[in-house]
């Protein structure tokens, strides 16, 4: 399966991420993760991340696109994926349609993690992570908002609705069923 995960910062796409990876047998592709990884090894991917990441703005087009590339390319992703946090723009959109083209193949389904604001802030407030305090909260919904939130529309014959509010399981129950039908 190939999936893209869409949803707002805090919406826990990371945690339903990691159980759907288990659950369909395909590698879960973070590029959030693949950010903080570079970026705690010091490596130049990493040092040019950082400044974005801490503000909350998205990494350019350019460096992010060219890491999933390269990660899209690795062995275990040839029969599926699980792709959280990409992409974000439109055009980072384009460019993973025409990877998939050339591949032949195309995606699954699109999910869409959907949840109020006043939870993901709070969520996001009470996990800690370094790119949590509460400006660069505000920051990271806007361009959720501004850029990110228009791929639904793009993506509208595939994306699947999940309502994110709840327990972990609960939520992660709900997206398995709504993907069932792709299955097949
Ligand atoms: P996340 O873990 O998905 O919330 O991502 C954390 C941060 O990594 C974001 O606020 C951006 O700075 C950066 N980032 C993650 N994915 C992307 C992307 N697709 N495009 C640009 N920046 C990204």
């Amino acid at each position: 399966m190939r999936l893209v995960l869409l949803g707002p910062p805090g919406a826990g796409k990371g945690t339903q991420a990691a159980v759907l990876s288990r659950e369909l047998g395909v590698p879960h592709i973070s590029t959030g993760d693949l950010f903080r990884k570079n970026m705690g090894e010091e490596t130049e991917l990493g040092l040019e991340a950082k400044s974005y990441v801490s503000a909350g703005k998205l990494v350019p087009d350019e460096v992010t696109n060219k890491m999933v590339r390269d990660r899209l390319g690795d062995a275990d992703a040839r029969e599926g994926f699980l792709l959280d946090g990409f992409p974000r723009t439109l055009n980072q959109a384009d460019v993973l349609e025409g990877m998939l083209d050339e591949l032949g193949e195309e995606l699954d389904a699109v999910l869409s993690f959907e949840v109020d604001e006043d939870v993901v802030v709070e969520r996001m407030l009470a996990r800690g992570r370094d790119d949590d305090n509460e400006d660069v909260i505000r920051h990271r919904l806007e361009v959720y908002r501004d850029e990110t939130a228009p791929l639904l529309q793009r993506y509208r014959d595939v994306v699947v609705t999940v309502a994110a509010a709840g327990e972990v399981e609960e939520i992660s129950a709900r997206a398995l069923a709504a993907l069932a039908p792709k299955q097949a």
